[in-house]
């Protein structure tokens, strides 16, 4: 017939019948967004596969920063890969450079002096600028100011968080938890600086620069919960009515914005050391990303990464965009730490009502069945350790993080578990299989 030959769409067009499906491309691979979580949980990607071999069509996966496991897959032979050595759209790389922030130690600046100069030169040529902050929602995380490591789990290798109330770090992977204060695990050191708090203030500090609150606009999970108002704020930044963007990884989102000449990630560390095996990965996604949207009106563009620790091979494969390099380095952290490509994942969620007496004992038996049922089926049992957002509309909220050799194992240990130990009817318990948020 005449009819259509190609389809574009979300990821719910795979779902579409298409007679002779030959090929399908996935472009920007490594977006989390390929995963449903609400409803009826799926993976796109797998989604596509399985319709391209039922079809033996071809499944194209592409991106400038393509997901760790797919990455894998193609230096281990298991899919071929293809490099594109030239930009499609031509064009110049932006400048990217890293600003030693180090000797920042008042947590309530945001931006260093050479960070707010560059923004003060960049909007008296009447040019924009955007801002990159991290997602919130994370504890702190205990950055040593003597040897610039950032805390983090011996066992798990995330960053601990700060539970200031408790007076405790806790591992949110296998639940390890140490009573605060202590002295740095790596140097002996004392002195440390809460990461992820001072962004609060940067918008004190941009109004200083500013003066002007209009000319500042922000784009975050809150102003932006509404799809319109998300348009909205996007539309009035493209037309020139604020000159400064702030927003989270939202930013980095393929958008046109010609006068934007200077982008400013202001709490790099803090994306870098959150407490989830990807974190690393994520950063170098977003930071690549984010680079693209800085000159693209034919202005030479220009990034400035804020990180006290500028030595990290890790901002050298940023600054020149050497995914490779980041690649083999990452991966041979994952093997050590066993983390995904080399085993499977999945997350038991649990959760109660936060006045419910019964709480605490139902926890330790579905811990105690778990690690039981673990040892008999080859899959390590990490927790239960409280989730990262420990409350949530009244609710407590636990995990278990579980590695196995196959998702099989994974999928028996988890109806064994529920079947040996069934939950009452106040807590909810899920299995989450290759979890791509830890929250
Ligand atoms: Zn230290
Ligand atoms: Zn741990």
């Amino acid at each position: 017939g005449q009819g259509p030959v190609l389809l574009v769409g979300t990821r719910s067009a795979l779902f579409q019948p298409v007679p002779r499906l030959g090929l399908v491309v996935l472009d920007e691979e490594h977006d989390e967004s390929f995963k449903q979580e609400e409803r009826l949980a799926y993976q796109a990607k797998e989604v596509a596969y399985f319709r391209v071999q039922q079809a033996k069509g071809l499944l194209v996966l592409g991106s400038a920063t393509p997901d760790l496991k797919t990455a894998y897959a193609a230096a281990s032979g298991q899919i071929d890969s293809v490099r594109l050595l030239k930009r499609a759209t031509g064009g110049e790389l932006p400048r990217v450079r890293v600003l030693n922030i180090s000797d920042l130690r008042d947590p309530d600046t945001a931006l260093a002096p050479k960070a707010v100069d560059r923004l003060q030169e960049v909007l008296a040529a009447g040019d924009q600028a955007m801002i990159l902050l991290n997602r919130r929602g994370y504890a702190p995380l205990m950055y040593c100011l003597d040897c610039g490591q950032t805390l983090r789990c011996p066992h798990c290798h995330v960053g601990f968080t700060w539970h200031k109330r408790r007076e405790r770090l806790v591992c949110h992977y296998c639940g390890l938890t140490l009573a605060w204060p202590l002295l740095c695990t790596s140097c002996g050191g004392g002195n440390f600086l809460p990461l992820g708090e001072g962004t609060e203030r940067l918008e004190e500090q941009l109004r200083k620069i500013l003066p002007d609150p209009d000319l500042v606009l922000r784009l975050d999970r809150d102003s932006a919960r509404r799809q319109e108002r998300l348009e909205d704020i996007l539309a009035r930044f493209a037309r020139g009515e604020a000159r400064v963007l702030v927003g989270t990884q939202m930013l980095a989102k393929g958008h046109h914005f010609p006068d934007v000449t200077l982008v400013l990630a202001a709490d790099a560390d803090l994306g870098l050391n959150l407490p989830d095996y990807r974190a690393a990965e994520r950063a170098f996604q977003l930071m690549v990303q984010v680079s693209g949207r800085a000159g693209r009106g034919g202005r030479a563009g220009e990034v400035l990464i804020q990180t006290r620790n500028p030595d990290l091979p890790f901002w050298r494969f940023v600054c020149e965009s050497d995914y490779q390099g980041f690649y083999e380095r990452e991966i041979a952290l994952r093997e050590k730490y066993r983390y995904p490509p080399f085993v499977k994942l999945a997350l038991v969620r649990l959760s109660f009502p936060q006045d419910w007496e019964g709480g605490a004992d139902c926890l330790a038996a579905m811990g105690k069945v778990l690690r039981e049922a673990g040892r008999e089926l080859k899959v390590t049992v990490l927790g239960p350790a409280p989730a990262p957002l420990s409350r949530l509309r009244g609710r407590k909220r636990y995990h278990c993080l579980l590695k196995a050799p196959d998702w099989q194992s994974l999928r028996s240990l988890f109806f064994k578990a529920a079947r040996e130990n069934p939950a009452p009817r106040q807590v909810r318990l899920e299995l989450d299989l290759d979890p791509v948020n830890m929250l």
